[in-house]
């Protein structure tokens, strides 16, 4: 756990807090920050989001914990927890929480050459290139080293063929960090890890349709993309345990990303009426109000304990499978239970007779079914912690 009394930490969260008020545009509280990460069209043409953007990073806060040579903002990571649980307590979002910042740029620092990591890092922590992971394949979701997209030496270059799917942003993204199959002999020890520019000849990124109209990722086929030699990180079939590595992070962020999330009880008090004791009038509601906020509690003191656990041991544990399973639980049920509290008014897509925040709910409220989905399913989180936390066999 942090130390609460340590003066530092106090005055850091004071002087967080004084610059979020001032500088979060009102505009997008409680707005989900996925639309912008997904859609890029729609981040760059939204000036409260282009506003806050620029200011987090003239912060330095693009990529908080970074160190400074890198265009990090060289905090440690009981900071960064401090930032995202101050920008969760009024509705605000980090906008540079992305897949360069969160995976990408970690990865990076462990695991690419100085030339890579002076090259992509410093333009990630300044928002300015928008990165895509070109993992899963049609073939390749859970059982992801399965992947079969091709790259052969071309001579001076690589040449990739093949087809990702699910691809988040892939339409709006410049790069790609992408898993290639380079020895078809072998299937762990086949697999390389490739930064891949999306201008490419030969790359074409199909978004999927979603039931909302609204598309969140790509289906993107690769033919004979060239790719220069140098984008290739930590050589030749060494790319799994770079991988792993990186979802890693994912897992970790996702976790994190879920630690705090402001009470529904106002929004039950005003839906549902209160008591003469000021109380949420329906007394299964509040209780589960009242469940899902101490469980909401209770995880992001877990989640600090890990950071603090993380600085001294280095690195992100097994046990982020754990903490990412439960994360994603106690949000899905906080989005259960939004649209409950809401009723009717909980089922509108569109249309004047529904609120702007009801119509986000419920966005919200069927967005959050991937959270046991994305970044590995609840079934392989569950594997990974009988394997590598119980020591269960496999
Ligand atoms: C919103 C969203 C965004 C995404 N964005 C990206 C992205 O940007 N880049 C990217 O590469 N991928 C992305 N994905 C893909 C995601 O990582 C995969 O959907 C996920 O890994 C599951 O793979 P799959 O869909 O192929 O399901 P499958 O692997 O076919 O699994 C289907 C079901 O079977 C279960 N299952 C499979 N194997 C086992 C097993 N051994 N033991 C027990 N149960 C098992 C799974 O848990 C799941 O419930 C995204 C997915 C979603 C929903």
């Amino acid at each position: 756990m942090f130390d609460h009394a340590d003066p530092d930490l106090a005055g850091f969260r004071e002087e967080a807090v004084a610059w979020i008020k001032a500088n979060f545009p009102s505009a997008l509280t409680g707005k989900s920050p996925t639309p912008f990460i997904t859609d890029g069209a729609l981040a760059d043409s939204d000036p409260d989001y282009q506003a806050w953007l620029k200011r987090v990073v003239s912060k330095g806060w693009g990529a908080p914990t970074w160190p400074e040579e890198y265009g990090g903002g060289g905090l440690t990571q009981a900071h960064s927890v401090i930032i995202h649980e101050e920008l969760a307590r009024v509705g605000a979002f980090h906008p540079n929480h992305t897949y360069g910042e969160m995976m990408l740029g970690p990865t990076l620092l462990e695991y690419g050459d100085e030339v890579q990591k002076r090259r992509f890092i410093p333009p990630i922590a300044r928002a300015e290139v928008r990165w895509c992971q070109g993992f899963s394949e049609p073939g390749a979701g859970s059982d992801l080293a399965s992947l079969q997209t091709k790259c052969v030496d071309g001579g001076d270059h690589w040449i990739v063929t093949g087809q990702k799917i699910w691809t988040s942003g892939a339409n709006h993204s410049h790069w790609c960090f992408c898993l290639v199959r380079t020895d078809t002999t072998t299937k762990h020890g086949g697999i390389s890890f490739l930064l891949i520019d999306m201008s490419s000849p030969g790359i074409e990124a199909r978004p999927i349709y979603l039931i909302s109209g609204s598309t969140h990722f790509c289906e993107v086929f690769f033919n004979d993309v060239k790719v220069p030699k140098e984008n290739m990180v930590g050589g030749l079939n060494k790319g799994w345990p770079i991988a792993k590595r990186l979802l890693q992070f994912e897992r970790d962020s996702l976790a994190s990303g879920r630690a705090e999330a402001p009470s529904l009880a106002p929004l039950a008090k005003q839906y549902l009426g209160v008591n003469a004791l000021g109380q949420i009038a329906d007394p299964d509601v509040r209780h589960r109000v009242v469940r899902n906020a101490m469980r909401a509690r209770a995880y992001a003191h877990t989640m600090r304990r890990a950071a603090l656990e993380a600085k001294t041991n280095a690195g992100v544990s097994a046990a982020v499978s754990a903490l990412k399973n439960l994360g994603s639980d106690i949000a899905q049920e906080r989005a259960d239970l939004a649209v409950e509290i809401l009723g009717h008014n909980g089922l509108g897509w569109e249309g004047d007779h529904f609120a702007a925040a009801e119509i986000e709910a419920t966005r919200a409220w069927l967005h959050s079914r991937a959270f046991s989905i994305y970044g590995g399913s609840l079934e392989i989180q569950n594997n990974i912690t009988a394997k590598r936390v119980l020591g269960l066999p496999g």
